[in-house]
Formats: C-alpha cells, structure tokens, sequence
C-alpha cells in the first residue's frame, strides 16, 4: 500500500480547470451527463476487456451507474461497476490530459471567456466538469481484476494539484463524489436528478439507478385539536429503480427491432400520434463513424414554415444526448425529417457554433441527405409499382401534398442534389386532372419537334389553366405544366432544365414554339405583323407609361390580348407576390402581346376610341393573369363610356 501523495496537475489540466469553472457556468447540469458518460465508458471497457477474460466481472455481471445523494453532507456520487481505476491510471487519466492536440487547444484560448467557452465545446471537459458545481472531488476506484487492497482514492479541490492514497476497496469500478458548492445544492433531489438524466441520459443503453424515495409523515403534532401532523418529507428508501429507459434503439441491430418499436419511438421523439410514412435505419461507417435513424412524418407540423426553427433531428454521441433541432445535420429544405444522428467521433461538448464548422458534421449532413433523397425516391417507386399495396402506393402523394412545396427550396439551396430532386417534383397539368405529373413524365409525353418543357405559374389552379397565354398550347395540344405554389417561381429560377430538356415559362419572352410552329404559320404571322405595324406604334405611344413594348403574338387564340415578360425579367406574378409581402419591387412594365386575329384588336385600327381600346386591352390582359388595373375606376368609366 502506498502513502498518501500530493501530486500536481498538469500544466493543461489546470488551465482546463480554470476554465470550465469559469466559463461552462451558464449550463451546469451538463457535468452530470459527463460523469454518468465516462461511467458508461468504463462499463463498455469492462465489457470488452471481459471479452478475454471473463472472470473480470468477478461476481457482478449486471453493469450499471447508481447515482445517490446525501443531503447532509451536501454531496452526491455517480458510482459503477466498469473497469475502475489502477493508482496509476488515476494518477495519470485524472491528473493529465492524455488526448492529442490539447496543447494546441491550449494554445487558442484567447483569455475571453465567451470565446473560450464555445472553443471548449470542440473538446470534452469530460470529468472536469465536476468542478462547474464541486469545490472538491473525491474519487474511489478500484480496476476490475486487481485485489481490494489496492483500491485507490484520489483527491482533489480543483485548484493546482490532487492527492492520492490507496485503500481498500471490496467493489469493482469507480465512484465520484461531488462535495456541492454552496450554489450547486439544488442538485440535491430526487426530481432535479431524474429530469436531468431523463434530458441527457436517457438512451445510455446502460440502467441509471436511482434509490426510490418515500413520503415520511412528521412528528404527530402535540395537543393539537386537529390532531394533525408538523408536514413530512420524502425520504429515501433502500430500493432501487430504473430512471432511464436504459436501451438506445438506434443501437440495437436492425433485425431485432420492430416496426411498431420504431413507429413507439418515433412517436417518442416527434410528438406527432400519428406514424411515420418511412424510415431509415443505418450504421455508417467512412470517414467519419455513426449510425442514423430517420423518419419521414406523414404530415406536417404547424411550423413546418418557419425556416429558423429548422430540422428535427438529435443529436447524439455515443448514445450521450447533446441537442434537438440540430439544424446543422439535414439542409433546411428537409426540416420535415426526424429522428436522430448518434456520432462516434464527435467531442460530448460541441456547441452549434462548432457543428457548423465540424468536418465530421458535413459528411454526416451530406450522407444524411442522401439518405433522405432515397427514402422519398423508393416511396416514389412504389407509387408506380404495380406490386406495391394500396397503402403503399398512396404514400409519396401524401407526402407530396404535405412536403412537396418545402422540398422545391433545395432546387436554389442544395445544387449538389438538384437533379435527384428535380425528379422528385410533381406537378399539375393541362393534360390530367391530377396534381402529380413528373417531369420525366411530361418529358416522355413530348410531342414530335417539341425542345422545352412548358410551365405556367400563377396564384391559383384556375387561374393557371383558364390564362389566355395556354391558348397555343391548347389548340397544338402541347402540355403545359401549371405551377401554383407560392415558392414555385423562386425555386423555378434555379432549375433551367432537366434531364437535357429545357424549362421554359409560357408567360416569358416571345413565344417561339421551334419546330412545332409550320412554316406557313410563321409566315402568316410575319406578314400580320407588318400589316399591323401601324397600329402598334399608336399602341405603343397610348401605352408608353404602362408597357415596355407591344407586339403581335401567336401565342394567342381565342383572346385579345396578354402580359409577358422580357426573358431575363421578374415575372409579373413574382412581382405582385413580393409587393403583397411589402418588398420593395424594381419599377416593371410587361409586354403587351395582341392577337391581330381578334375582333377587338382589328376594331382598334380607324377606332375613335383607341385610347380607351388600348387601355381596355391592357387592364384586361392584367385582370386575366390575376393581377389588378393600376387603377380600377379609370377601367370601369372606359369600359362603360364603350357600352353606352
Ligand atoms: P474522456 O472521458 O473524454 O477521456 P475525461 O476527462 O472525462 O476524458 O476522463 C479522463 C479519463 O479518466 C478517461 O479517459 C478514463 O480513462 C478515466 N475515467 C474517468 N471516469 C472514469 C470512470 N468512472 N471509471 C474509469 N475511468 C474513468
């Protein structure tokens, strides 16, 4: 047995403990998830020590952490049965900092607290943390295998240096007794203790233990009347119970767990009572090692819209919780996921602010968006499998209805993945009554000579579908596609074209129909074009304040006249949305385009009323695409000074 000794820390630790004692002070209960992890630890140490040599487990197979507290002498123990400490190896595991680059962590602390503190998140402040709410640690231990002679017990106040001495020590594993801090005694409770291992611990596959506590009734009041009692208190009992649910399902082999065990612990972690449409089970291993569990819910949470409360995934590190919503894992766009990311490389400490920049973290983020890419790709495919149940097959129009608009922001926020979520889109369209044409369907539907795929975007269905800028399209029967989310025209701006095939807006530029359009048409068109030339330009100047410019279209069929606009420019429909949203909108004038054919339009030429006709024209064309005369009553006075 050796004398007690009194040993400094190393220069790095006492640095370490400086710091967490001053900067890690605005969340201190996280000292107990690091003590209960490191106990974890040294279980699944033993654990695979005892792979070897089993006889390490002595008479006490059954591992787990007990946490206790004793109110009088303001102290509370985190105590297991793993591996346990040598003296040695509590001399140097406690008193040196063994992990590689600690120096030049060191070396980055800037002195400011604030900075500091996010820096410490990169590296785990593990055991030391015990000092956030102790003024002295005591530690005994004994490794699993060694006599109970030589235990040790280590020491320490957490300023320069530790003693350690040994003991004897009948129990294997090690037990860590915090000495409260006159500040930390709130810790002192049953319901503060549960709580916060329910919030950090819950998953550690091992059990927490906690003794069971009891109502004790006070001293029966003396001479009262009443008869009644001075109050009680509760009271711990000698028994022991369970406090965590002591089993990370994502760490258990697939084929052990069932659908209803995933669909219970969805419910667990989303809150929603409804079950999820899919989910994805894996264990990566590469670069960087950890396993994934995601769900794709089958409706959307009522803050589905709000982009700054984004993603629903946990993070965990090795089965330890480290935070919700951690919205460096998934992209926005795929804020609807939950479920959670368990990472074995990453440090217990991170903070938001290190996620960001963690290489570890974007493979996972770029590995986990892949994953989501292909659960809602297969739920796609059995949409069109003939094989697949009703159930089944209904599936992605569900997830569609609920997800498809938040989905389109990854066209302008995830080019990386644009192409596999250009296949992913579904739209309505001029040829079905369905909401769900994709585009490789459109594109397998093209007519002979046809080079773009056609859309239409406007603010409702029927408004898209009854806009006279179709007309063309309808009397060729070319499909167009009718877009009328509200984040379509954004997202539309990034994808130009698919599949080889370019996207191309009825409503801009001039029509150009390529091949479809014969020649004699065009040739006609021209002609018509000249022959008008003189009451465009008296257009043009009726119109000067209201339109960039007017021309003949062949767009048209049964109206008069529409709005386009010049290819580079906002379309009108972004336009107003921006404006209704109070953004302030660069000063726009469309294209007037007349149809030459229509009566209206042949009447303007000698008409003794060609102002009121031209602005007639135009308002009209506005109120057909949904938008509003600039100003309504100089419409109605026009139109009405016409039907008199
Ligand atoms: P980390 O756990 O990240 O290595 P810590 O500062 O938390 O860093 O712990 C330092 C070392 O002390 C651990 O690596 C481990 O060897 C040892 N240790 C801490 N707690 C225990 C425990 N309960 N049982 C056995 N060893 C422990």
């Amino acid at each position: 047995m050796s004398q007690k000794q009194t040993l400094s820390f190393q220069a790095e630790v006492a640095q370490l403990l400086h710091l967490v004692t001053h900067s890690l002070y605005s969340n201190k209960e996280i000292f107990l998830r690091e003590l209960i992890s490191n106990a974890s630890d040294a279980c699944d140490k033993l654990r695979f020590e005892a792979l070897n040599d089993a006889s390490l487990y002595e008479d006490a197979p059954n591992l787990d952490v007990r946490v206790t507290f004793d109110k009088a002498a303001r102290t509370l123990t985190i105590v297991d049965n793993g591996i346990g400490l040598s003296e040695q190896e509590a001399i140097d595991n406690l008193g040196t900092i063994a992990k590689s680059g600690t120096r030049e962590f060191m070396g980055r602390l800037s002195g400011d607290q604030k900075a500091d503190a996010q820096l410490i998140g990169q590296f785990g402040v593990g055991f030391y943390s015990g000092f956030i709410v102790a003024d002295k640690i005591t530690v005994e231990s004994r490794r699993a295998g060694l006599p109970a002679d030589q235990g040790v017990r280590w020491v320490s106040g957490g300023a320069g240096d530790f003693e350690v001495e040994s003991v004897n020590r009948a129990q294997r594993g090690s037990s860590v007794t915090l000495h409260l801090r006159d500040d930390a005694l709130d810790y002192l409770g049953t319901w503060k203790l549960k709580s916060i291992i329910g919030k950090y611990s819950d998953h550690i596959s091992l059990p927490i233990l906690m003794r069971k506590e009891e109502w004790k009734e006070g001293e029966k009041a003396e001479g009262g009347t009443a008869g009644g009692t001075l109050g009680g208190e509760m009271v711990l009992t000698d028994e022991w119970e369970t406090v965590n649910q002591a089993s990370a399902l994502w760490s258990r082999p697939k084929k052990d767990i069932t659908p209803e065990q995933y669909q219970e612990f969805y419910k667990q972690i989303s809150h929603d009572s409804e079950p999820p449409l899919s989910w994805s089970h894996n264990r990566v291993e590469g670069a960087t090692e950890y396993t994934q569990l995601l769900f794709i819910p089958s409706r959307a949470p009522y803050d589905l819209w709000n982009r700054e409360k984004a993603a629903g995934v946990k993070l965990y590190v090795k089965r330890v919780f480290i935070m919700d919503d951690a919205e460096a894992l998934l992209p926005a766009y795929l804020r609807f996921v939950k479920g959670v990311i368990d990472s074995a490389d990453l440090p217990l400490n991170v903070s938001r602010e290190l996620l960001q920049e963690s290489r570890d973290v974007r493979a996972i983020r770029e590995g986990s968006t892949k994953r989501v890419l292909s659960m809602l790709e297969d739920l796609a495919r059995s949409e069109k499998d003939e094989a697949a149940s009703d159930e089944d097959k209904a599936k992605y129009g569900k997830l569609y209805a609920e997800f498809g608009a938040v989905l389109k922001e990854g066209l302008g926020e995830d080019s990386g993945n644009r192409d596999r979520l250009a296949k992913l889109l579904r739209f309505a369209s001029t040829n079905s009554s369905a909401a769900a044409v994709s585009l490789s369907d459109y594109k397998a539907r093209m007519k002979e000579g046809q080079d773009a795929i056609y859309y239409i975007t406007a603010d409702s269905l029927p408004a898209a579908r009854n806009s006279p800028q179709l007309e063309v399209f309808r009397k060729k029967g070319i499909e167009v596609l009718l877009m009328t989310d509200r984040v379509d025209e954004w997202a539309l701006n990034y994808l130009h074209e698919f599949d080889g095939t370019a996207l191309q807006s009825v409503a801009r530029g001039a029509v150009d129909l390529g091949k479809l359009q014969d020649e004699s048409e065009k040739k006609a068109a021209e002609e018509a074009a000249e022959t008008f030339k003189p009451v465009l330009e008296k257009l043009k100047a009726a119109l000067k304040d209201k339109a960039e410019d007017v021309r003949v279209t062949t767009r048209l069929v049964d109206s008069p006249a529409c709005l386009v606009v010049e290819d580079a420019g906002m379309s009108m429909q972004l336009a107003r949305m921006l404006k209704q949203a109070g953004q302030k909108v660069p000063e726009m004038k469309p294209v007037l385009e007349v149809n030459a054919d229509h009566p209206l339009v042949k009447k303007l030429d000698g008409s003794d009323h060609f102002d009121d006709l031209a602005h007639i024209l135009f308002d009209q064309a506005l109120l057909a695409e949904g938008g509003l005369p600039d100003d309504p009553a100089a419409y109605v006075r026009r139109v009405n000074s016409l039907l008199v």
